[in-house]
């Protein structure tokens, strides 16, 4: 078998991949995205609906984060809304207002007075904060220890859950405070949603000269002591003429089935149980496989109009529930419409997988019905009125926001693995950020990796 020098096969056409295979393609390698779905994207893509451009869920770009660096650097640009700090929060069944700049924590009713002015110290304290000493403490751990007022305590760690998607309060405190931090600075709703990132992120790529395979399924790794092939699976690896010449030798097979592509660099940027079913080593994969991902019950809506147009962005402390407004700061909507993105941050992975979002008409299980209800129910106190103005609505019972919540302690493997050849890259790799920083960060560090190979 002839091995093929200086070729990469990036396997998973989400932004990670995406932004890998451009740093590697600048760099000079031949570079092959073999993607399983018709489309690009991954969990970053948009769906149109009558005019609507929905995310999948709440999706909102950390200004100053990792990630954005490296879009920067690319030289993508993040085009948005920046939403203002406020909105509502709900406790024991009353609203109060989001206390979260100094005004609006003087004026909330959420927090006694003794809690409005640790709250504002805090407000001080954290932009500042030093969180590596904090790497070894549960976040619940941090909020005992700091926050004196129990309902500010309670308010503090529902802000946490919101900016790291993860009510799992045993998560690592240095990391959430480190999120909180970032989200202070600002998020960006994306114009036409997240999409946009994805294609600008594409045309980049080709034209810094990826090759692209879509609808095309990996099902293995070959490795002999260093990676030496892919396997593609099905009849889906059509390859189109354009990519022919570029694209590494196909080994011709007997069945027709499953295709090898020699190769002898692999980058693989999917999810870790993915990762590990491709490898047959089972000592390097076994700890991907015990990752935990973070994962979200959502609910999005498109409404002709907003019933309660005051109403744009709230949280609860008591339950875990999210809501906001995206259309208010993003274009996404057609005019006078309105987008909402309702969600109830899940404090175990559902039976059900991501795969059962796609298309409108799911059968849900018991568990997934009581979410859908909980999260209809609670639209219902924020904009009463609101099922009579829709114009599309879908649930996605139980999706994964991150493949792996960081405990303390915790093991994330590196982008580079104890087999030569083989990187990985994705929201459960590298020490940079968490979510798509840290997609985008791994994804950087690996394709340096790669490229400051001999
Ligand atoms: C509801 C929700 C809300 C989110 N909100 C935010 C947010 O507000 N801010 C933020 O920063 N991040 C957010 N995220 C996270 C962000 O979307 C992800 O971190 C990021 O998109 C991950 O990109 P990725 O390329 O690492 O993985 P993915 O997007 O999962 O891409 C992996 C790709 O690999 C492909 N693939 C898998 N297996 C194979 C195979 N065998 N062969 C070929 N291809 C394969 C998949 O089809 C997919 O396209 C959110 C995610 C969700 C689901």
């Amino acid at each position: 078998m002839r091995a093929v020098a200086r070729n990469v096969s990036v396997v998973g056409g989400g932004i990670a991949g995406l932004t890998a295979a451009i740093y590697l393609a600048r760099g000079g390698r031949t570079v092959t995205v073999f993607e399983k779905n018709r489309h690009l994207g991954g969990r970053a893509v948009t769906h149109l609906r009558h005019g609507f451009r929905f995310n999948l869920g709440p999706h909102a770009v950390y200004r100053f984060g990792p990630g954005s660096r490296v879009l920067r650097e690319l030289g993508i640009p993040i085009r948005g809304g920046v939403p203002k700090r406020g909105g509502t929060v709900m406790f024991e069944g009353r609203q109060h207002e989001l206390p979260v700049t100094p005004f609006s924590i003087l004026r909330s009713s959420l927090l006694p007075f003794r809690g409005k002015l640790e709250a504002v110290r805090l407000l001080a304290r954290l932009p500042t904060l030093n969180t590596r000493p904090f790497e070894l403490m549960s976040v619940r751990e941090w909020a005992d220890r700091n926050i004196e007022n129990r309902r500010l305590r309670e308010f503090f760690m529902s802000l946490c859950r919101v900016v790291t998607y993860s009510p799992d309060e045993r998560q690592c405190a240095s990391v959430a405070l480190d999120q909180l931090k970032r989200a202070m600075l600002g998020v960006v709703y994306v114009h036409e949603g997240w999409q946009k990132i994805v294609d600008s992120l594409h045309s980049t790529a080709v034209a810094a000269g990826v090759n692209f395979v879509t609808s095309s399924r990996v099902v293995g790794v070959e490795t002999n002591g260093r990676v030496t092939a892919l396997e593609l699976g099905g009849l889906e690896t059509v390859r189109s003429e354009t990519v022919e010449a570029a694209l590494p030798p196909l080994e011709a097979n007997v069945e027709g089935n499953p295709a090898r592509v020699l190769t002898d660099t692999v980058l693989l940027a999917v999810d870790p149980t993915t990762a590990a079913s491709l490898l047959s080593n089972e000592k390097v994969s076994r700890c991907w496989r015990t990752l935990e991902p973070v994962t979200l019950a959502c609910l999005d809506v498109a409404l002709s109009r907003l019933p309660n147009p005051k109403q744009i962005f709230a949280i609860s402390v008591d339950r875990p529930y999210y809501y906001s407004v995206h259309s208010a700061w993003a274009q996404l909507t057609p005019q006078g419409g309105a987008l909402i993105h309702v969600a109830k941050y899940r404090a175990k992975p559902s039976k059900m997988t991501s795969r059962d979002y796609d298309g409108d008409s799911i059968r849900l299980d018991d568990e997934a019905k009581r979410d859908l209800a909980e999260l209809e129910a609670f639209l219902d106190e924020l904009q009463p009125g609101w099922r009579e103005l829709v114009r599309h609505r879908r649930f996605l019972p139980s999706l994964a926001v991150t493949n792996a919540v960081t405990m303390p302690s915790a093991y994330r493997p590196q982008p580079q693995t104890p087999i030569r050849g083989l990187y990985l890259a994705g929201d459960w790799v590298g020490a940079e950020g968490v979510l798509a920083d840290a997609a985008l960060t791994s994804a950087r560090a690996a394709a340096r990796a790669i490229l400051a190979e001999p």
